[in-house]
């Protein structure tokens, strides 16, 4: 248990600028519920606060990719103006971020300031309740980044708190990085779909190619770094027939699930880049009977495929990101995304354009174009080797 024991330097905490990767940095979500009316803060106030919930966001970010289904948080103990206690939730089935950031405290703890990036949880799940925890440290008052919408906890912690005579504010400054964090924790719990982006690349005239900038899965690749995120990858069989099946190379990366889509009249799939030993880590979505090669891939055949019931499957299984990379696309799979705008399906787009010119071999290379236009809201964008990065919201 140790190991997972936040290693502190005893210090002051870094502003989260330097944490978050840099085109994932700074961009406020929509949705989601409101601050509980009466608990707002002081935070604009007091820098510290915001000082120390970026710290909280900081040390969460450290699990990214690896605590699905339950959200990445992050807590600071702070007493006296010093922080005596960090801790964050590693994986789910694991203590939660308050448990390891008390532990790390100790007897410091009594009296002093908890700061936890989401809502602590009053219920008995894998774990004891983290409001217990904090109660029985005595800490004297909690600052919390933002209110869970899971709805077995939805203020219940902050209430639970509070009846112990614990002062608990909501950290006003920092809500919209905290809400940032989760997104796609906050979109499953509130739309039972998990969040999903689209990925494609485009060359200079406009054209989706089938490849990805040179440098970009290899680490600190923006792909490499996307993959570390989400919780699982769509592909087409197309791709997942032809090439590598898509890695993360970043430190401490754990792969996402590959979800394939076999539409179409083959009736054999063979996925050579995929050893028998890891057919877990791949499940294969089509809409009439396949044999897949290796063995042990799960096959679900499905009445009728669409993104919805797709990401609501994956919702399901506990993922709450994923990515729907659009190379080898064909027109089948370009189909899966075509009416995404109304259905509100995908919730931000990643665009890499390349410095090439290439020559369209169809009509269809735009297919996921859709029905309605819209600009994209929070727009970032980044250089990479000469390419293109353009991200934003639908
Ligand atoms: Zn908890």
């Amino acid at each position: 248990m140790d190991s997972l024991l936040v290693s502190r330097p005893r210090l002051t905490p870094r502003p989260a600028a330097s944490t978050v990767s840099p085109f994932f940095a700074r961009l406020p979500v929509g949705g989601g519920r409101g601050v509980a009316a009466g608990l707002r803060c002081q935070a604009q106030a007091d820098d510290k606060d915001g000082l120390y919930m970026r710290r909280c966001v900081e040390l969460a970010r450290k699990a990214a990719g690896h605590t699905s289904p339950n959200p990445m948080v992050g807590c600071v103990i702070v007493r006296d103006g010093r922080v005596v206690g960090e801790g964050f939730h590693p994986k789910a089935g694991q203590p939660h971020a308050e448990v390891f950031a008390l532990r790390d405290a100790g007897d410091l703890a009594e009296n002093a300031t908890a700061y936890v990036s989401l809502e602590p949880c009053n219920h008995y799940g894998r774990t004891p309740p983290c409001t217990e925890a904090l109660i029985k440290a005595k800490v004297k008052d909690v600052v919390v980044g933002m209110t869970d919408p899971n709805p077995i906890v939805a203020s219940k912690g902050i209430e639970r708190l509070q009846n112990a005579g614990i002062d608990v504010r909501v950290c006003v400054e920092e809500e919209a990085l905290c809400r940032k964090l989760n997104e796609a924790y906050i979109h499953r719990m509130l739309t039972g779909k998990a969040f999903a982006t689209l990925r494609a690349t485009l060359s200079m005239n406009g054209i989706v190619v089938n490849q990805i900038g040179n440098g970009a899965d290899q680490p600190g690749g923006y792909y490499s770094q996307l993959l570390k995120e989400y919780d699982g990858v769509i592909i087409s069989s197309n791709l997942a027939m032809m090439t590598a099946l898509p890695v993360s190379h970043e430190a401490g990366a754990k792969q996402p699930l590959y979800i394939i889509i076999a539409l179409g009249k083959n009736s054999h799939l063979s996925i050579p880049f995929l050893s028998e030993e890891s057919a877990s880590e791949a499940i294969v979505l089509t809409d009439s009977p396949i044999a897949v090669e290796p063995a042990g891939v799960e096959v679900l055949v499905l009445d009728r495929i669409n993104l919805d019931s797709i990401l609501q499957l994956l919702a399901q299984r506990g993922l709450c990101s994923v990515l729907v990379d659009f190379r080898d696309a064909g027109a089948d799979f370009a189909s899966l995304v075509n009416s995404f705008q109304e259905e509100k399906l995908i919730q931000k787009i990643v665009l890499e354009f390349l410095p090439v010119w290439t020559v369209s071999k169809g009509s269809g290379d735009l297919a996921f174009g859709g029905s309605q236009s819209f600009p994209l809201k929070h727009v970032e964008h980044k250089e990479f080797n000469g390419c293109v990065l353009l991200e934003g919201y639908v």
